[in-house]
């Protein structure tokens, strides 16, 4: 049995046949036979290219939503790019060679051109370049079907995945999927969050696990190749423990989220797309506690207009019908990053040029998202709630510009529901002011993961830190407790939306605290309720 560990994107388990996945090679033959026939081959092949990539745009849509999907926009317009076609036409007529070598060739060039620039968003459009060539070539080559039909349900093993790639897979077979390559926040990890499917990244792989029986272990972040009969029994006990758990936990739908002396708390659920909607409403969560904007910067290839926002946060708004969507400011910086915002490199950027701070010094980008927003309460019950907050200067000058924003809209005859305007509390000194903090502002979200990160001083990004790690440390608890106690002086509500949240072996503790809400991710929001259904305060 080989056991590799790597990162894990989703607690489960997953049982099957490896399929390792490897680009083909295709066979390039540079024989020319006429060149206007060549040329005419590239057309149809680009146009062909450009039609699978309109369906594989319309079938990330559905399975992982428009922010996901719109790489494929950008690969059909790259196959439309000027010095692309020319420079492939060229080759062709010029140096008398097959089209499909003047695509391979066109690419490489292109892409290693992208590869040597400076700015890190052009760079990683050498993979966009590679991955279109090797479409058009692949259709001329007559090898375009990447992943062969299978009977069987299997993970995937690969290097890393394009999303062109993932997006073909037949996820009806999917059981889950290993990389070697890819971060958190890749297309990878977004997609097995999406269809919630086992997943690991950062694991030292090998081509001869082809075909061998494995197991994801998503708890202990390992695969097993080849595993033991006992293990093999063990883990398939716990994957259906866990199928029979989920399937226990449908009859909590509908009902309420109260203990067994009668102590009602709001149950949310933490959201980072459009997409993710749909799980919110099927796990039937009273609301969204938290929408991670970023994330829509993060699949932007550029800023998002302020249309383009209010869209989103529109029919976010429009599919909750009235419940409570939080939406949270800009969190950008950090592990997150996008590369047109053009961050400068920092040697501490967990204590960087981030979130809120960015937002303060560049009204453009926070004046853009606030309007949106503010656009989109007209639509439904949003709530507005600054990230990263460390003092009231902070808070008066964010909701200064939602003023600003607020007047130019009212000037404008556009419609604005009632908002609520929050914080996050993930600072250990919004927690030593959360007194005055908590008088500027309707409620306060605590961002556990972040807060544990800053009072531990311990890097979330850093794995080797995970012995030192202790998120039930006291010192975390006792700043939940008094940001608690503080807010509720000011009738300020205060609920948890980082990962603390959903660990239900401190349900309990938090309700006592005197905690109105919590949101977790979709998938735990059942097992969280009964949690709660099953705590006597009074006892
Ligand atoms: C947190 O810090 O707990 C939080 C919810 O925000 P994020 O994980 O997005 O930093
Ligand atoms: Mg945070």
């Amino acid at each position: 049995m080989i056991t590799a560990t790597g990162k894990s994107i989703l607690k489960g388990i997953a049982i099957g046949k490896v399929k390792f996945f490897k680009k083909e090679q295709a066979k390039i033959s540079d024989v020319v036979s006429d060149v206007e026939t060549e040329l005419k081959k590239f057309e149809e092949a680009k146009k062909k290219a450009q039609t699978q990539l309109r369906a594989l745009y319309d079938k990330a849509v559905v399975e992982a939503g428009e922010n996901y999907a719109a790489i494929f926009q950008i690969h059909i317009m790259m196959l439309d790019d000027d010095n692309f076609v020319t420079s492939i036409q060229e080759i062709i007529k010029n140096q008398k060679k097959s089209a499909a070598y003047a695509v391979k060739t066109a690419g490489e060039t292109f892409a290693e051109k992208f590869a040597s620039m400076d700015d890190e968003y052009l760079k990683a459009r050498a993979a966009d370049v590679r991955d279109i060539s090797a479409r058009v070539v692949n259709i001329l080559t007559g090898n375009d079907k990447n992943f062969e039909e299978s009977d069987e349900p299997f993970i995937i093993v690969a290097e890393d995945l394009a999303p062109s790639e993932t997006v073909q897979l037949d996820k009806s077979k999917l059981l889950g999927f290993v990389t070697h390559l890819g971060s958190t926040n890749s297309h990878t990890a977004i997609l097995a969050r999406s269809m919630n499917i086992p997943a690991l990244i950062g694991t030292e792989i090998s081509e001869e696990w082809d075909g061998k029986l494995a197991i994801i272990d998503g708890y202990n972040s390992c695969i097993y190749i080849e595993p033991n009969d006992d293990l093999l029994q063990t883990l398939d006990k716990k994957r259906i423990r866990d199928i029979q758990q989920r399937a226990l936990l449908q009859e909590l739908k509908g009902k309420p989220n109260v203990t067994l002396d009668g102590t009602e708390i709001k149950l949310y659920a933490n959201i980072g797309n459009v997409s993710d909607v749909g799980m919110v409403l099927q796990n039937d969560a009273g609301g969204i506690g938290l929408f991670r904007s970023e994330f829509i910067y993060l699949h932007s290839e550029d800023f998002p207009t302020e249309d383009e926002q209010f869209a989103i946060y529109k029919q976010v708004a429009e599919m909750m019908d009235g419940k409570k969507v939080i939406i949270r400011t800009l969190d950008i910086g950090a592990d997150k990053q996008a590369d047109y915002f053009r961050l400068p490199k920092e040697d501490n950027p967990a204590l960087g040029y981030r979130a809120i701070r960015i937002c303060l010094t560049r009204h453009d980008i926070f004046k853009a998202q606030l309007r949106a927003l503010l656009r989109a309460s007209a639509f439904g019950n949003v709530s507005i709630m600054f990230p990263m907050i460390i003092s009231v200067r902070e808070v008066l000058d964010a909701k200064a510009v939602l003023e600003e924003c607020r007047r130019e809209l009212i000037a404008e005859g556009v419609n604005i529901g009632e908002i609520e305007t929050g914080i996050m509390i993930e600072t250990p000194a919004a927690v030593m002011i959360a007194e005055d903090l908590a008088a500027e502002v309707d409620f306060f979200s605590i961002g556990t993961n972040d807060l544990t990160q800053y009072t531990l001083a311990i890097d979330r990004q850093n794995p080797s830190l995970d012995p030192f790690y202790d998120s039930h440390h006291p010192a975390v608890l006792k700043m939940i407790e008094q940001t608690v106690t503080a807010a509720h002086k000011h009738e300020c509500w205060v609920g948890i939306c980082g990962e603390l949240g959903a660990d239900t072996s401190l349900t309990e503790t938090f309700l006592k605290m005197g905690i109105d809400e919590l949101s977790v991710n979709p998938g735990s929001i059942l097992n969280v309720r009964k949690t709660i259904r099953s705590i006597d305060l009074k006892r």
